[in-house]
C-alpha cells in the first residue's frame, strides 16, 4: 500500500483498485505463464548459443520431441507417486477419447524417441540435446511457472562413473560460460539401485511414524506412497523434521558406495568442487545412483537452476532393452533471473544502425530500394515510411537510437543526393546518393555488420 493509500479509507482503495482493474485489457495470459518480450529474447538468445556451443563441443545432437505424448509415457517414468503426475500434469482428451499431456519435463520424450526410432542401432552412447518449453501445473512463484524453458541433454547407452562426471563438468561449464557459477553450489549424492531404495524407504517410514502431526498432508500422502519425496517438501515444519532424518549412505550397497566414490574421484580430477547431500532427492521417480543439482548458495533447494542424475531402469521401463542412462535438465527462466541478480550483460543484437527519413513520394521512390540495399549489405535499417514531417521522423530517430540518420527531401531528391546525419554529435554531411551505402558501410565498420550466412546452422 503506498503512502497515500494510507489516508484512503478502506472502501476508497477498494474502488481504486477495482478502477485500476478496470482499465486493463480484457485478455491477458493465463496465471502463471507469460510473454517473452524482446529484452528477455537477448537472454535466451545468448543462452542457447552458449549451450549449443557447449552441446556441440561435446559431440551432442539436437533432438525435437513433440509438445505432447500419450500420458502413459510420463506415469510410467516420471512416477505415479510424483508431484508431477499427481497434481501437475495438463492431461487432456483427445476426440477419439485418447489421454494426452503436454510435456512435464524432457527425459521421457527422448527415452520414447530412442526407442521408437531404433537408436540402439547407432554407435553408443546417444547423447542428445534440446531446448524446448515444458508445462507443470504448479502454484505460480517467483521462479514457478506453469509454462517454462529447459535446456537438457541425455547420454544413453553406456555407464561408467567418468561419464557422470563428464556430465556434471558440461553443466558446471554452462554456468560458468553464463557469468553464474560462482553464485552456485553443486549438491551431489547417490541413492543407490532399487533395493536400496525400498530399504531406505522403509527406513524413513519408521522415523516419520509417529511425527505425522508435524507434516502437510502432501507429504501425509508422500509418507504411504513414496516416502523418500517428503526429503524434497517445502513444508518448513517437515523441512526440520528432515534435518534429522537417516540419510541415503546408510543404506547403500557396496557397489553403489564404490561407484559414488569413484564419481568423486574423476569430478576432484576435474577441479569440480561438490557439496555431498546425502538427502539430495530429485522431484522424478526414474532416478538411480549419481543425483546432482545446481543451487543458488543463498537460497538453496527452493532455487535450483537445473539438475541431472542417472535413470538406467527408464528404458527397460518404457518397453526397450535394459540401457544405462544419464541426463541434465537446466531451467531457462531461473538462469536469467540469476543471470540478471549477477549482473550478467548479454549482447542486444537487435539495436540499429541506421534510420532513413523521407519527405514526399519520390524521395520515397529513392529511399525503398536504399532501405533494401542498406540491409543487404548487413547494415540494420529502419525506414520512416508513414507521412510525417522530417523533424518528427529526426525524433523518432532519437527514440530508436541510431547513430545515423539517412535524410532525403525534395532538394537531395532534386540533386541526387542525400544527407547523413550523426545523431550522436548532431552533425551532418550531404554524400552523392550512390555513394551512401560505402559511406555508412565504412562509418558502421566491417566488423559490425550483420550478415546472414545459411552456411552456419542457426
Ligand atoms: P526438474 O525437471 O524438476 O528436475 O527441473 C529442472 C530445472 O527446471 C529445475 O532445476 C528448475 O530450474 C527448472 N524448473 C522446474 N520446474 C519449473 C517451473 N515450474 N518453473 C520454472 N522453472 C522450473
Amino acid at each position: 500500500m503506498s503512502e497515500q493509500d494510507v489516508k484512503k479509507t478502506s472502501e476508497e482503495v477498494l474502488i481504486s483498485a477495482n478502477e485500476e482493474n478496470e482499465k486493463k485489457p480484457p485478455f491477458q495470459t493465463p496465471k502463471g505463464v507469460h510473454d517473452i518480450l524482446p529484452e528477455n529474447h537477448d537472454y535466451h538468445t545468448y543462452i542457447k548459443k552458449v549451450v549449443r556451443h557447449r552441446s556441440r563441443q561435446a559431440g551432442f545432437k539436437r533432438i525435437s520431441t513433440p509438445i505432447f505424448e500419450f500420458t502413459e509415457v510420463f506415469k510410467r517414468t516420471v512416477g505415479e507417486a510424483s508431484d508431477i503426475v499427481n497434481k501437475e500434469m495438463y492431461t487432456f482428451l483427445d476426440r477419439k477419447g485418447r489421454s494426452l499431456t503436454l510435456r512435464p519435463e524432457g527425459t521421457a520424450g527422448v527415452v520414447r524417441a530412442y526407442i521408437q526410432n531404433n537408436m540402439k542401432d547407432l554407435p553408443q552412447p546417444v547423447e542428445l540435446y534440446y531446448y524446448s518449453p515444458f508445462f507443470r501445473y504448479e502454484k505460480p512463484q517467483a521462479g514457478r511457472y506453469r509454462q517454462f524453458w529447459q535446456f537438457g541433454f541425455e547420454i544413453i547407452g553406456e555407464k561408467d562413473p567418468a561419464l557422470d562426471a563428464q556430465s556434471i563438468l558440461i553443466s558446471k561449464k554452462i554456468y560458468e560460460d553464463l557469468g553464474i557459477m560462482d553464485s552456485l553450489d553443486l549438491q551431489l549424492n547417490n541413492i543407490g539401485d532399487v533395493e536400496s531404495r525400498i530399504k531406505y524407504a522403509e527406513a524413513l517410514k519408521d522415523y516419520y511414524y509417529g511425527k505425522e502431526r508435524y507434516l502437510s498432508e502432501d507429504d501425509l500422502m508422500r509418507l504411504e506412497k513414496n516416502p523418500i519425496r517428503i526429503l524434497d517438501s517445502k513444508n518448513e515444519d517437515t523441512m526440520i523434521l528432515n534435518q534429522s532424518a537417516p540419510g541415503f549412505e546408510e543404506f547403500l550397497s557396496k557397489e553403489s558406495i564404490e561407484y559414488h566414490n569413484e564419481v568423486k574421484e574423476y569430478l576432484d580430477v576435474l577441479g569440480v568442487k561438490y557439496t555431498e547431500n546425502t538427502k539430495l532427492v530429485r522431484g522424478l521417480d526414474y532416478y538411480t545412483q549419481t543425483v546432482y543439482e545446481f543451487w543458488d548458495k543463498k537460497r538453496g533447494s527452493q532455487n535450483s537452476v537445473g539438475g541431472g542424475g542417472r535413470y538406467d531402469g527408464m528404458i527397460e521401463l518404457m518397453g526397450g532393452e535394459p540401457t544405462p542412462a544419464t541426463g541434465f535438465a537446466m531451467g531457462v527462466e531461473r538462469v536469467i533471473a540469476q543471470m540478471k541478480r549477477m549482473k550478467v550483460k548479454v549482447p542486444k543484437k537487435d539495436n540499429l544502425h541506421v534510420f532513413v527519413a523521407q519527405l514526399g513520394k519520390e524521395a520515397k521512390k529513392k529511399c525503398l530500394p536504399l532501405i533494401n540495399e542498406l540491409r543487404d549489405k548487413g547494415i540494420k535499417t529502419m525506414g520512416a515510411l508513414g507521412k510525417g514531417a522530417i523533424k518528427h521522423q529526426l525524433k523518432l530517430a532519437d527514440k530508436f537510437n541510431v547513430p545515423y540518420t539517412i535524410l532525403i527531401g525534395l532538394t537531395e531528391v532534386r540533386e541526387n543526393t542525400a544527407i547523413i546525419r550523426d545523431m550522436r554529435v548532431g552533425s551532418q554531411t550531404t554524400v552523392a546518393f550512390d555513394k551512401v551505402v560505402d559511406e555508412i558501410v565504412k562509418r558502421i565498420g566491417e566488423d559490425k555488420l550483420d550478415f546472414y550466412d545459411p552456411s552456419q546452422p542457426i
